[in-house]
C-alpha cells in the first residue's frame, strides 16, 4: 500500500533538508506544499554558521554564494552605553549570511528534487489519514482541484508553527509560552552595513540590520507583545520612532530607500513531542520560539539532519522506531533548552537584570569576551557554557 517510505508536508527549511537527505540514502519520498517556489515567506532570515556549516556540509553553500548573497563576519550589540563587537564564528565557519527566503527556499527545494524527492509544489494537505491509532498517508489537493490521497510509512510534518499534522496528531506540548515581542521589518536599498549584522536595545525596543541579497539590508524591530494591539495601527510610525531612538541609525536611515512593504508577526512558544506512530514533527512544527535570536533555520536544518538519521536507523532495522525517536527528541531539546530560555527572557525586552548588566559591562572591551558573546547570539556556544560561573568568573577576573 506503501507508495512512499516518507512523505514530507512543507518544503521549506525543514522539510526540503529532511526529504533530501532521505533520498540521498536511497528512500522513496514525496515532498508537497501548498506554495510555490521562488516565493517569499513571513521571516528574516539571518543564517549563523551553524546553518552555514549544514549548508556545506549538504554540499549547497556555493549555490548559495552564486545568488551574491553578501558574507556577514561581525556581530554589534549596541546597549546605549557601549556596544559589543565580535565575530559569530570560529575559524573553520566564520561567518553568516542573510539570504532571502526566495533564494534559500527555492535552492532546498532543488537540491531535494536533484537528490531524487518528488516534490509536489501548489498541493495543498487538507488531512492526514489516520488507521487503527497510525498515521498511514494524507489527502489533500493540487492547483487542479483533484482530491489525491497518498500513503507512506511515515509522514513528517514539516509545516510550519500551524502544523496541520501537528494539528491531527495532537502531541504533547511544553516549556510553553505565549507572545512575548511583536517583530516588524522591510527592506532598505542605499543602507550599506560593511559585512555587519548591528544590534540595538533600547528600554521596550530592539531592532536590527544585516545585509543581503540584491545589494538590500533589511532592518527589524520589535516592542513588546503587550503593545501589539495599540501599535498595529500605525505600524510605520512606531517601526520608525523605534529607529529615532539611535539618532546614529536613523540618520543614516533617511538617505536610505526603502524598497518594499512592512510586514511582521508576533509568534508563541512551544515544544512538542516530535514522533508519534506514523508521523513526525520537524522545524518549526515541532519547536517554536521568538525570532528574537534568529534561531529557526539552523534548529530546523539541525531537525533534518536529527529526524532523517532516526528514519533511516528505523528503516534499516538499526533501531526501533521508539529508540531512534527518542534519541531525536532528547538530542533536540538537550541542545536547544537554554538557548530557548535565552531566547524567551531577550523578547520580554525587559532590561537585563543588574548581574548581567554587569556582566555585559565587563565583556565590553574583552576581545575574546566579546567574540563569545557574539557566538552565544549566533547559536555556536550554548548560553549555558558562556553564563557558568566558571566563565563568567573568568570575565569578571580579566575586567578586573
Ligand atoms: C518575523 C519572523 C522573523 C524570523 N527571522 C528569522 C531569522 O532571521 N533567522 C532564522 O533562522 N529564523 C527566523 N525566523 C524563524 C524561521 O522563519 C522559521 O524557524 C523557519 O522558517 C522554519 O522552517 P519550517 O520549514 O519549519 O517552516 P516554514 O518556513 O513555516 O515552512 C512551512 C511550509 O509548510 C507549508 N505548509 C503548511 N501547511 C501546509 C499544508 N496543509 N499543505 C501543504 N503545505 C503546507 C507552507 O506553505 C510552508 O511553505 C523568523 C520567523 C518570523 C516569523
Amino acid at each position: 500500500m506503501n507508495q512512499y517510505d516518507a512523505i514530507v508536508v512543507g518544503a521549506r527549511c525543514a522539510g526540503s533538508p529532511t526529504g533530501m537527505l532521505l533520498a540521498r540514502k536511497g528512500y522513496r519520498v514525496l515532498v508537497v506544499d501548498r506554495a510555490t517556489f521562488p516565493s517569499d515567506t513571513i521571516s528574516t532570515h539571518l543564517v549563523h554558521p551553524p546553518g552555514v556549516a549544514a549548508l556545506r556540509r549538504w554540499g549547497l553553500l556555493d549555490r548559495l554564494l552564486t545568488s551574491g548573497c553578501p558574507p556577514i563576519d561581525t556581530y554589534s550589540f549596541d546597549f546605549g552605553p557601549f556596544t559589543i563587537s565580535g565575530a559569530p564564528g570560529h575559524e573553520e565557519e566564520p561567518l553568516s549570511y542573510g539570504p532571502r527566503r526566495t533564494v534559500l527556499d527555492h535552492l532546498l527545494v532543488n537540491a531535494a528534487s536533484y537528490a531524487g524527492v518528488e516534490v509536489r509544489e501548489g498541493f495543498s494537505v487538507d488531512e492526514v489519514i489516520v488507521e487503527d491509532g497510525r498515521v498511514t498517508g494524507i489527502r489533500g489537493h493540487g492547483e487542479g482541484g483533484r482530491n489525491v490521497t497518498e500513503h507512506a510509512r511515515i509522514v513528517v510534518g514539516a509545516d510550519g508553527r500551524n502544523s496541520l499534522v501537528a494539528r491531527a496528531v495532537k502531541p504533547d506540548q511544553y516549556h510553553e509560552k505565549p507572545q512575548l515581542m511583536s517583530g516588524y521589518y522591510t527592506y532598505w536599498s542605499g543602507l550599506p552595513m560593511d559585512g555587519r549584522f548591528e544590534t540595538y536595545i533600547r528600554p521596550d525596543r530592539a531592532f536590527a540590520a544585516w545585509p543581503t541579497n540584491d545589494d538590500l539590508t533589511l532592518v527589524v524591530g520589535g516592542w513588546p507583545y503587550t503593545e501589539f494591539e495599540a501599535n498595529k495601527r500605525d505600524i510605520e510610525g512606531n517601526y520608525l520612532k523605534m529607529m529615532e531612538l539611535v539618532p546614529s541609525f536613523a540618520d543614516r536611515l533617511s538617505s536610505a530607500t526603502r524598497e518594499a512593504r512592512i510586514v511582521g508577526t508576533a509568534v508563541p512558544n512551544f515544544f512538542r513531542e516530535p514522533y508519534g506512530p506514523g508521523w513526525a514533527l520537524v522545524g518549526d512544527a515541532g519547536y517554536n520560539k521568538d525570532f528574537i535570536t534568529a534561531q529557526g533555520i539552523h534548529d530546523a536544518f539541525r531537525d533534518a539532519e536529527l529526524c532523517a538519521e532516526a528514519l533511516d536507523a528505523t528503516f534499516s532495522e538499526a533501531r526501533t522506531f521508539e529508540a531512534a525517536m527518542a534519541h531525536y527528541q532528547s538530542t533536540r531539546d538537550q541542545q536547544v533548552l537554554p538557548m530557548y530560555e535565552f531566547t524567551t527572557q531577550l523578547a520580554t525586552l525587559e532590561p537585563p537584570p543588574p548581574e548581567l548588566q554587569q556582566l555585559l559591562g565587563a565583556v565590553h572591551g574583552n576581545q575574546q569576551a566579546m567574540d563569545a558573546f557574539a557566538r552565544v547570539s549566533a547559536g555556536v556556544t550554548s548560553p549555558a557554557e558562556f553564563f557558568s560561573e566558571e566563565n563568567v568568573g573568568r570575565i569578571f577576573a580579566t575586567a578586573s
